[in-house]
């Protein structure tokens, strides 16, 4: 009898500790019968007190004269990327030719992959938010600092280069990833895209990429590891809303393919005692190269007389 009652016992027992390693968005909650871990349950440092995304207060922000322009390599290379649904979001693998400097960053960072973020609502699906407000989508692409293996674990070990996206003109740069998205409805597939584009193809114009916000933070899925050095671009990237809703329509978050992608968002973090910081505001003058060379030797002459 007794172990008649401890089989029963076990076979009544809801399949969490098995789920129980399995994180998954809000949305996905009901569907999956309460069986995924949703945000406010993730393990690993996502419970701590300096994780992302934030709501960036621009009128809070504080300027940081040595937040400057990015160098960016590789960012011009054409490629045929492969891309990825791996469950929880479509990831475009960069290999190992993309990097950045600069920026304010301390060493030189390697592009590892980019993925997004997405609503089907145009005010629900970025994760940091500007001012209370959500945008379309947001697109993260991370990179790795440039280290030797046997290094200590240091707060800016990855630098995440963020874009808003906003519904607007449709993007034909855009296009191969878009219609990428048809071949990878269910998790654990990948493509490659049917022409070539390069990142910079995806971002807003490069004279723009000088307007950004700075601080340090977190991974936003699982295990939220406090180590990323956040940038976050203040000009959107436009897609048409017809482009930014099918990531919605294409993909999906399960193999059954009943649970549509989307609302990949984690919720707004406190901010806690960090500052948020923004790149030096361009000064007309001091902008341009050109102007500012004359500018430095009347100076000097100004000093030697
Ligand atoms: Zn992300």
């Amino acid at each position: 009898m007794r172990l008649l009652l401890a089989l029963l016992v076990l076979a009544a027992a809801p399949p969490r500790a098995r789920a129980a390693s399995h994180w998954c968005y809000q949305i996905q909650l009901k569907p999956s019968n309460y069986t995924c871990l949703g945000p406010g349950e993730w393990e690993g440092s996502c419970q701590s007190n300096r994780q992302s995304p934030v709501n960036i207060v621009t009128a809070k922000t504080q300027l940081d004269p040595n937040l400057g322009r990015f160098s960016f390599s590789g960012y011009d290379r054409k490629h045929q990327w492969v891309v990825e649904n791996n469950g929880h979001t479509v990831m475009v693998l960069l290999g190992d030719e993309v990097s950045i400097a600069g920026g304010g960053l301390s060493t030189r960072y390697r592009a590892k992959q980019l993925h997004l973020h997405w609503s089907r609502a145009m005010d629900q699906g970025s994760e940091h938010t500007f001012n209370g407000e959500r945008f379309a989508m947001e697109m993260h692409i991370v990179h790795e600092k440039e280290k030797a293996p046997s290094s200590n674990v240091n707060e800016d070990d990855i630098a995440v280069l963020a874009f808003m996206v906003e519904a607007g003109s449709n993007n034909v740069n855009f296009q191969p990833l878009v219609e990428a998205l048809s071949d990878i409805p269910r998790p654990n597939m990948n493509t490659t895209m049917k022409s070539s584009i390069s990142l910079f193809h995806l971002l807003p114009e490069e004279e723009s990429l000088r307007h950004y916000f700075r601080y340090l933070g977190s991974l936003t899925t699982p295990t939220c590891d406090e180590k990323v050095v956040w940038t976050v671009f203040q000009e959107p990237i436009q897609l048409h809303r017809d482009q930014i809703l099918a990531f919605s329509q294409k993909l999906f978050y399960d193999h059954e393919q009943s649970m549509n992608m989307t609302d990949n968002v984690r919720p707004v973090q406190s901010l806690g005692q960090r500052q948020v910081f923004r790149s030096r505001a361009p000064g007309p003058l001091l902008s341009q190269p050109t102007l500012l060379a004359p500018a430095l030797a009347c100076l000097t002459v100004g000093f030697l007389r």
